[in-house]
């Protein structure tokens, strides 16, 4: 019997590398709406609907229905990535720029509402993996398994540094920190679907436990 399982938790827990794991040893479909979110900042950003000092919402909420969000799987790298109006937007809205407004962009109701209908959509069949912030509080109330992710802030931000320092980035440890820091503080004070732990979900601080251990563990809440 497939189930629904839900992942929340503050940013750089590892919530996507685990769920990408659980959905591949399940032969589930894996959702980041983390990406989708980061996609839209990205539409904002080149529209000019967002920057570091100017938000314009009324205009990208205007825009909204030219944004056009949809997943390929890609069989080379085992999941699936973000395609923004057509185009592969998968590395783009990984770099530090978009990490830097995303969590404002995430605040507007409309953008949520978007987001939210379509993932609520993508999830009417059971058997999904799906990661984020307001998963197992807004998005699936229903679901069977609900993890809530947490590990320290270092922790955290470390991780987040070595993954854009391999990918080329240059960027400096303290603003990685800081960054991790505001989008938590931002993602669990907003007034629309404030991260936060659903009553029933299984709260997994992961600061001192090896990839492995975890996935073993999550793949035994999943199967009992
Ligand atoms: O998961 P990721 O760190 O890529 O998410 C980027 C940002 O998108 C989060 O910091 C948060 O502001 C927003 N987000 C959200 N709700 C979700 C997923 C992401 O508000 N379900």
């Amino acid at each position: 019997e497939k189930i629904t399982i839900a992942i929340d938790g503050y940013s750089s827990t590892g919530k996507s590398t685990i769920a990408k794991q659980l959905a591949k040893a399940l032969n589930y479909i894996y959702v980041d709406t983390g990406a989708m979110y980061r996609a839209v900042t990205l539409y904002a950003m080149r529209n000019g609907f967002i920057s570091e000092n100017s938000k314009d919402v009324p205009g990208l909420i205007s825009s909204l229905d030219k944004i056009n969000l949809h997943f390929v799987f890609n069989e080379t790298l085992g999941f699936s990535e973000m395609y923004m109006n057509n185009e592969n937007v998968e590395r783009e809205i990984r770099a530090m720029d978009v990490s830097r407004l995303v969590s404002k962009v995430a605040t507007i109701d409309a953008v949520r509402k978007k987001l939210v209908s379509i993932q609520q959509k993508m999830g009417e069949e059971k058997g999904i993996v799906m990661d984020g912030r307001d998963i197992g509080t807004v998005v699936f109330p229903e679901a069977e398994l609900k993890i809530f992710m947490t590990a320290s802030p270092e922790k955290r931000a470390t991780r987040r540094y070595k993954e854009l320092l391999d990918k080329g980035e240059n960027v400096k440890y303290a603003e990685v920190l800081k960054n991790v820091e505001n989008r938590d503080y931002i993602d669990s004070h907003r007034e629309i679907s404030p991260l936060k732990k659903a009553d029933d979900a299984i709260v997994f601080d992961n600061s001192d436990m090896g990839l492995e251990d975890q996935f073993s563990r999550i793949l035994h809440f999943a199967n009992r």
